[in-house]
């Protein structure tokens, strides 16, 4: 059997990192076995629709390198694959339902669906539709169509039947008809529902494997009536759990953070960063390993060792895989990665030496420019901080020698400034951990830095005499 499994988005906003991950899972599930992924847009409901809706879902899918075989822009064997261009041909599926008797044309208007639902409530039951028009006579109901009156096409679905299926994550699923009202296949503006339409694409092209968000799993018994109704094999269906917001509790949802795919990397996450991410949520390989590839995780991904449950959005994790990546790549692969997150105005001829003292502690590319910022710009200097364990005659002689000593140095190099304050620190005997701090807060402003005599080798001669200068005028 050739694989063939799809992602399905509707074109409503920007593409939740969510979806990278059922696309990721799809995609190496069609890849391991040979099979094709396929990109389809349902775009039925066009009061949700976005402007550049189709757009953003492929560049959002792009910019996580994941390619599909078949889609909206590349075409293939069972296009169009949009569905708002392949109307005619769900009329025509929805058409087949009526002549079988199997669907039925619905006149019910917004007031008598109101009341159907407020007396459902009343009665304490799910509000659903009463089938009200399930056996209206057919000729009745085409003059009525020809009048001009609006109208809806339903499913009749049959009562008091066990559908079930086995979901390959959550094992065998049953619901009961009755449970399920007779669902619109096409609506008013003569637009198919998402049941129908899934459906029908599914099956037309050839999808052999559903895996989708756990929220469809409702959806899924709707389904398998439409499939029955029409005699077509089923799929496989895959429910995967949803993400669950970072301290575990609820959906992770927009409300709670940027979801967009988009976002992650222009936060200056890496993208194969985000994936791997994606890769490990809800699944470990069989060694526990947590690093892998994708050529690793398509050859070892198994949908059957998903996990059962919802799985929180660890940001924690995902810093950590962050900068495993940062690291893995050499100083010239980070700078082009770098490019859109080094500030204007950064001294350019210094990246070379600034980039391997902040690399080990970049989480994300964004933090270049917060942990380069004094490099090249003075930052305020707290005297509360310089004069920690320290009286301010002590700070200012230290500050005054190390001056001299340094504006000595014709090589200014991390050794030969290390050199100058090592000889002042043990000549005078002053407690190191005071002075090289005091140091530190003195040029940069900062408690955190890479290495003391790199980061002033880096700041250069005359700023950072400059900056000493600056100091030694001020009261403190
Ligand atoms: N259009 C649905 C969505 O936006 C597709 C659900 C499915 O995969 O069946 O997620």
């Amino acid at each position: 059997m050739l694989v063939r499994t799809r992602l399905a988005p509707s074109p409503t906003g920007a593409m939740h990192i969510g979806s990278i991950a059922m696309a990721l899972k799809n995609y190496v599930f069609a890849k391991k076995h040979g099979g094709q992924f396929i990109l389809r847009i349902e775009d039925t409901d066009k009061t949700r629709e976005v402007k550049n809706g189709v757009a953003q879902i492929m560049e959002a899918l792009h910019a996580y390198q994941i390619d599909w075989d078949e889609g909206p822009d590349k075409g293939g064997p069972y296009e169009p694959y949009l569905q708002s261009r392949r109307l005619d041909l769900y009329r025509q599926y929805a058409q087949i339902l009526i002549d079988r008797g199997q669907a039925y044309y619905c006149f019910a208007t917004r007031e008598e669906l109101a009341e159907m639902r407020q007396k459902a409530l009343a009665m304490g039951k799910p509000p659903r539709y009463d089938g009200r028009y399930r056996d209206y006579p057919r000729e009745k109901a085409q003059a009525r169509i020809r009048a001009g009156e609006k109208y809806v096409i339903r499913l009749k679905v049959p009562s008091h039947q066990e559908i079930g299926f086995t979901d390959l994550i959550r094992g065998q699923i049953k619901f009961n008809s009755d449970e399920i009202s007779d669902q619109i296949l096409i609506k008013s503006d003569g637009y198919p529902t998402y049941h129908l339409a899934v459906v029908v694409d599914d099956h037309l092209m050839k999808i052999t494997h559903v895996m989708r968000g756990e929220e469809w799993i409702s959806s899924t018994p709707k389904h398998i009536l439409l499939y029955q109704a029409f005699g077509w094999k089923l799929p496989v269906f895959a429910h995967i759990p949803v993400f669950l917001n970072p301290n575990g509790k609820g959906k992770m949802s927009k409300r709670k953070g940027d979801v967009a795919a988009l976002s992650f990397l222009q936060k200056g996450y890496l993208k194969e960063a985000v994936l791997n991410f994606l890769m490990i949520l809800g699944w470990t390989p069989k060694d526990q390993r947590e690093i892998l590839s994708l050529t690793e995780y398509q050859q070892e991904f198994d949908l059957k060792d998903l996990s059962h449950n919802a799985v929180a959005f660890d940001i924690k994790k995902l810093n950590w895989l962050n900068g495993i990546y940062i690291r893995q790549l050499t100083d010239q692969q980070l700078t082009e990665r770098l490019r859109p997150f080094i500030p204007e105005g950064f001294p350019q001829d210094k990246l070379e030496q600034i980039l391997p003292l902040v690399k080990e502690r970049l989480v994300t590319l964004a933090d270049f420019d917060q942990l380069t910022r004094f490099f090249w710009q003075r930052m305020p200097v707290e005297s509360a901080q310089l004069l920690k364990r320290a009286t301010p005659n002590l700070v200012k002689k230290q500050l005054k020698l190390t001056l001299t000593g340094l504006s000595q140095l014709d090589q200014w190099q991390a050794a030969t400034i290390e050199a100058i304050i090592r000889n002042l620190e043990i000549e005078h005997q002053w407690q190191r951990k005071q002075y090289f701090m005091m140091l530190r807060i003195a040029f940069t402003g900062s408690k955190a830095t890479p290495p003391l005599f790199q980061t002033i080798a880096a700041i250069g001669k005359n700023e950072s005499l400059a900056r000493i200068k600056l100091l030694l005028d001020q009261e403190f």
